[in-house]
């Protein structure tokens, strides 16, 4: 990327280019033909990410699609629980893992069912944040050694819901957040003579780093400060229920990028676990919350969109700093909880989009628009293109952009005709065209040069919305890798930003990552009549909840793979849901399909009885609306594109 050469492209440049194998875990690559492939064990196992579109496509499921690899989410559970038993094994620890997911960062049936299924052999748990999400953990939770940890804010029944749980004898555990909830407990478990298990969330000093820094400190939305745990205490013991606080809790925030954070909190989290156990409270649960990061942009460094550690790292410092405390202090250690959600679902699942049209500002340059009677600024600027050796190339930008606004205040004031304009426009492109050529092939690049790359690069249009697939993109810039999913052995010559097709300026990817920084581009292939395909990496985490219904953009498609040897390809598609139908959109937003229907026969009989249109074209039309109900929100391309002929 940094030297234009002209060696040939390759596969191996194309992994190193979108960089497959830093962000990947271990779990993406591409292979010597070209095409992006997933690894969901990690090992040698391999599929072709393509080969999924594909069989996809032909079962009638288009992309937008959300692929969802079913053995990679139980691989990272099994890693999860793997990393910390190594660190308690090494670290000689007296206490068990006993991790939770929580289901906040994917609630999908799917998805929770195969991380309890996984989490069998670790009794891996389930934290629940609301009452939807506790009426799912209370039922699909298992057996009575895994944890169920309740956070959030919590009504009546909330609790009432908890304490159900654990007149079933399970190791349900009410984390107080705020000290009302816990007057609230206490009436209950009296009202219903169950014993409660009850945490405490302590309301941390150390800051986070990273987009969610403010989880903890004094301003932080959650948790108990010194004084109120003190308060708290006094009313368990009033209440002769001191021998229900079990745990302490802290969470300092999603994807915290420095393990130096993390270390900080848990020290301070366990002088709290220890202060509390001397007081003789019986304890024996310490819950580090979540944090744990993904490397999106795999650049290992305490980037927000990275992290400095890996999850034995962590694991590691969470193990050793717990023990160091309590070894200093005399108390025995706990049993860790951890409640990592990101790490955990992030990387299982991604997000399939087509490019269908290339939208290039400077696609006219080739046909020259040649005035009849060139004004000056024209020719003037034709004369900077042609000396280009003169100035230097800021110089030259910069007076290419003078010319181009004086072009611009000429034909608001009526100087300049509509051919003038253009040629001026065209001009000031090709000038910009020539300056970045000759930037990537020079040393140091002044700001406003590299600026050059991000205003030439093309609109990319795809087939999907930011704001349903990758809420977090447009909400926090958080960045996610992008790359093509085949044709990596041609080289990539186009810089694009990609668009997506809300009617909304915001609805586009155009930060990408970088190993030094961000990146305003990513580089793609031309576009060849062909369909062509972009993977957006590690979208597991918090997307398929948060998105919403822009522009009345629905679900998109779904697909579930598993690994398996006996079929073709080394995969099956074990399930797969459709995304929303017009239909189901428009009923969302209090619209009866019926009623809209019902409408347009009314006018579409009026245009028929006024001699409008004839009986019979009425007819088609109110089935051409009709069936419009039953089809996907999302641009039927092979339609959009219909004039052009499809090769397959
Ligand atoms: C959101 C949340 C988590 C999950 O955090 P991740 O960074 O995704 O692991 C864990 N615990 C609590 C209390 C949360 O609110």
């Amino acid at each position: 990327m940094k030297s234009k050469s002209t060696t040939a492209w390759s596969a191996a440049k194309s992994e190193e280019l979108y960089g497959f194998k830093r962000w990947g875990s271990g779990h993406f690559s591409v292979d010597s033909d070209g095409f992006a492939t997933v690894q969901p064990l990690g090992d040698e196992r391999d599929i072709r990410i393509l080969d999924v579109v594909q069989e996809a496509v032909d079962m009638g499921l288009k992309a937008p699609m959300v692929i969802r690899f079913q053995d990679l989410l139980r691989h990272r559970v099994t890693q999860l629980n793997g990393v910390f038993r190594k660190a308690i094994e090494d670290e000689d620890y007296q206490g068990e893992y006993r991790g939770v997911f929580p289901i906040k960062v994917n609630q999908l049936r799917e998805v929770v069912d195969e991380i309890v299924e996984a989490g069998k052999e670790f009794n891996y748990g389930l934290e629940a944040g609301s009452k939807p999400e506790l009426m799912i953990a209370i039922a699909m939770h298992e057996g009575t050694e895994r944890l169920i940890i309740c956070n959030g804010y919590k009504d009546l029944d909330y609790i009432r819901l908890a304490l159900m749980g654990r007149k079933l004898g399970k190791q349900i555990i009410i984390v107080v957040e705020q000290l009302a909830e816990l007057d609230d407990i206490i009436r209950l478990a009296e009202e219903t003579g169950v014993e409660p298990m009850i945490g405490f969330r302590a309301k941390l000093q150390t800051r986070g780093e990273g987009k969610w820094a403010m989880s903890t400190g004094d301003n932080a939305k959650f948790g108990l400060n010194t004084a109120e745990i003190l308060f708290a205490c006094e009313k368990l013991k009033a209440a002769k229920l001191q021998s229900c606080l079990r745990l302490v809790h802290f969470h300092i925030g999603s994807q915290v990028p420095n393990i130096i954070t993390i270390k900080n909190a848990v020290i301070e989290a366990s002088r709290f676990y220890c202060q509390l156990a001397k007081m003789g409270f019986p304890m024996g649960l310490l819950d580090v919350g979540g944090g744990l990061g993904i490397d999106y942009d795999g650049s290992r460094t305490n980037y927000e969109s990275s992290m400095n550690y890996t999850m034995a790292e962590y694991a590691r410092d969470v193990v050793s700093n717990i023990r160091e405390i309590c070894n200093a202090s005399s108390v025995k250690v706990p049993d860790i909880v951890s409640e990592s959600g990101r790490a955990v679902v992030a990387p299982h699942s991604m997000l399939v989009v087509e490019v269908f049209e290339r939208i290039n500002k400077r696609e006219s340059l080739g046909k020259k628009h040649q005035p009849k009677q060139k004004h000056k600024i024209v020719t003037d600027l034709e004369v900077m293109l042609r000396n280009r050796s003169k100035l230097g190339r800021l110089e030259r930008f910069h007076d290419a952009v003078q010319k181009k606004e004086e072009a611009f205040s000429l034909f608001n004031l009526g100087y300049l005709d509509l051919e003038n304009r253009a040629a001026a426009e065209q001009l000031f492109w090709q000038i910009c065209e020539q300056l970045a050529r000759e930037t990537s092939s020079a040393g140091y690049v002044p700001e406003e040069l590299h600026e050059l790359n991000k205003l030439l690069a093309d609109q990319y249009v795809c087939n999907f919305s930011v704001f349903q697939s990758l809420l977090d993109h447009w909400a926090l810039k958080q960045l996610f890798p992008v790359a093509p999913l085949h044709r990596l052995t041609e080289r990539p010559s186009v810089n694009a930003i990609l668009v997506d097709i809300t009617c909304d300026s915001d609805g586009k990817i155009n930060s990408f990552i970088d190993l030094q920084d961000v990146k305003d581009y990513v580089q793609l292939h031309p576009l060849n009549n062909k369909p062509y395909y972009l993977g957006v990496f590690l979208t597991g985490a918090y997307q398929d909840i948060m998105g919403d219904l822009h522009n009345l953009f629905g679900r998109v498609n779904e697909v579930h793979v598993f690994l398996e040897d006996d079929e073709e390809n080394g995969f099956y598609i074990e399930e797969t849901l459709n995304g929303s139908r017009i239909g189901d959109v428009i009923e969302g937003v209090q619209y009866k399909q019926d009623d809209l229907c019902r409408k347009m026969k009314v006018q579409i009989d009026a245009a028929t009885r006024s001699d409008l249109i004839k009986p019979r074209e009425g007819v088609r039309l109110l089935e051409l609306y009709e069936s419009q109900m039953l089809n996907k929100t999302y641009l039927n391309i092979e339609r959009a594109t219909g004039r052009k002929k499809k090769k397959k």
